[in-house]
């Protein structure tokens, strides 16, 4: 029976290690509107800079704000980090207000100076969910030169982030994403299988290889309402480890968004 590698012990050190270091810094979080899984993602952010003494502002602007009052909002601001929580309206330009986001403050990674800097493998912020992973691994001494990875899902914010990250490692990473086909030929031969994707039980046992290492990205509702993965608990029969949902990644993406903070 394969290990599950529950995240919170991980997550936790890093946190004591933020106090540990009496850094103290701030953040600021614009929402735009009032998307109703934005509200839980920014509540849960603002406790967190709360656990580890971190000052925060949250600056509340309504559906019909431009993508001027976003950037000006950016621009009054004087913390040390910056999030425009996505998604935001269709009306507004949204590279337009990532872009305006100072590469140092920028606490997401997701600006093109950011993105470029780790496609470069250069010292940079690098996003929460990806880096999390990493963490991951390295917290579990994965070895990740010469891994073979399949990623499943290449989004901008964890895919293909994710995938550079892990080629500057020295992987050799397949990604994967809706219009691949025959996906299991490609996992079967993974050593480690990252799914970011957002489809309950899209990685099964009969797709993995023996001993395989499985971290899961996905938040999915199963059938009864709970919270899930992307992948199949029943995998634990033939893996060697899996990263559970809840309890896994999420942990890690809130913790590395605080450690990113600490470096702004
Ligand atoms: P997205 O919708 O932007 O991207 C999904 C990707 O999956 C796309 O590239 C798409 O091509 C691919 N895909 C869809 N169906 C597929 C299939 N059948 N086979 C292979 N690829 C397929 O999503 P995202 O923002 O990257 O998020 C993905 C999942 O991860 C969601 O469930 C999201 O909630 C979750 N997520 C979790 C965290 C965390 O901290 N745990 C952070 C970000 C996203």
């Amino acid at each position: 029976m394969g290990e599950t590698w529950h995240c919170k012990e991980i997550a936790d050190n890093i946190k004591r290690q933020i106090i540990n270091s009496g850094v103290k810094k701030s953040l600021l979080i614009i929402t735009v509107g009032d998307d109703p899984a934005s509200k839980v993602y920014v509540k849960g952010k603002l406790k967190d800079c709360e656990e580890v003494g971190f000052l925060h502002r949250h600056v509340k602007l309504n559906n019909n704000s431009t993508t001027k009052d976003i950037i000006n909002a950016i621009n009054d601001s004087t913390e040390d980090g910056i999030i425009v929580q996505l998604p935001l309206p269709e009306h507004i330009d949204k590279q337009a207000v990532i872009s305006s986001i100072p590469t140092e403050k920028d606490v997401d990674g997701f600006s093109i100076s950011n993105v470029g800097s780790m496609v470069l493998g250069k010292q940079c912020l690098l996003p929460c969910t990806p880096a999390g992973v990493v963490e991951i691994l390295d917290y579990h001494n994965v070895d990740i030169e010469g891994k073979d990875i399949c990623v499943i899902g290449r989004s901008n914010i964890v895919g293909k982030p994710l995938t550079n990250m892990l080629i500057n490692r020295g992987a050799t990473v397949t990604i994967c994403n809706s219009k691949t086909k025959n996906l299991e030929q490609k996992t079967k031969l993974a050593d480690i299988i990252i799914s970011a994707v957002g489809k309950a039980n899209l990685v099964t046992p009969d797709m993995i290889k023996p001993d395989s290492i499985l971290i899961d990205v996905g938040i999915n509702r199963d059938s009864e309402g709970k919270i899930c993965g992307d992948i199949s608990p029943d995998c634990d029969k033939i893996a060697y480890a899996r990263t559970p949902v809840p309890g896994g990644v999420g942990l890690m993406t809130r913790a590395m968004l605080l450690n990113n903070l600490r470096y702004c």
